[in-house]
């Protein structure tokens, strides 16, 4: 017989998210959780995103690093609310870590909250947060064989970001197969082509994050 010791633990945070999820319908505030693996360019990506939606929605950021707020402190050099998590070694965000950050947050001057989770693309993927959507950033110098490696968050996520396609000349990048691999595992979730750094194609991730915003307001 075997003994599952991760069920308990997924099932407490399972209720602590959507404590979680209740609390920002409440305040009708939209909340998305971002996935991807260290340099892949969270933070750039979020900044670029905030650039672009910003006179639009009022937003703020919560910041997950196992150690450091270089990220947050980023994010409020541009006059962007946000809170560091710092989880001391865990390599994932908790729904009991995201309630602790909500409470610093105004929530009721909110309409989105970008959680930027722990550089990770394997078992943020099993705690929920309380999000409104997932998304994965993968970028070109990661390789296109991602999906094959790491299926699970292909397969959960709302939405998939290619970024760094600026760098695609350096690279032997096949997006074909990269799309394709996505499209074995996830056939709903757009997929976008993008560079943080250049502003490429973040017009069109922005649009669809400030429709799925829209959407959640009219739904409640
Ligand atoms: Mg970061
Ligand atoms: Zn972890």
């Amino acid at each position: 017989m075997e003994i599952d010791l991760s069920r308990p633990i997924l099932a407490r945070n399972e209720a602590l998210a959507d404590k979680n999820r209740a609390r920002l319908a409440t305040s009708g505030v939209f909340a998305l959780d971002v996935l991807a693996s260290p340099g892949a360019g969270k933070t750039t990506t979020i900044l670029a995103t905030i650039g672009l939606l910003r006179e639009k929605l009022r937003i703020a950021v919560i910041e997950g690093d196992i150690a450091s707020k270089v990220d947050a402190e980023k994010v409020k050099a541009h006059g962007i609310p946000a809170v560091q998590i710092n989880t001391g070694g865990a390599c994932h965000l908790e729904a009991d870590m995201i309630s602790r950050a909500l409470d610093a947050l105004p929530l009721d001057d909110l309409d989105l909250v970008i959680v930027e989770n722990v550089g990770n693309l394997v078992c943020p993927t099993e705690f929920d947060l309380g999000q409104g959507a997932r998304i994965v950033i993968l970028s070109v110098p990661e390789g296109d064989d991602k999906p094959l490696k790491y299926p699970g968050i292909f397969a959960q996520a709302d939405a998939v970001l290619l970024n760094k396609v600026d760098a695609a000349s350096f690279f032997d990048f096949d997006e074909t197969a990269f799309v394709d691999s996505v499209r074995r595992l996830n056939g709903a979730a757009p997929i976008f082509r993008m560079s943080a750094k250049t502003g490429e194609g973040v017009g069109e991730w922005a649009a669809w994050l400030e429709a799925r915003v829209a959407e959640s307001h009219v739904a409640h």
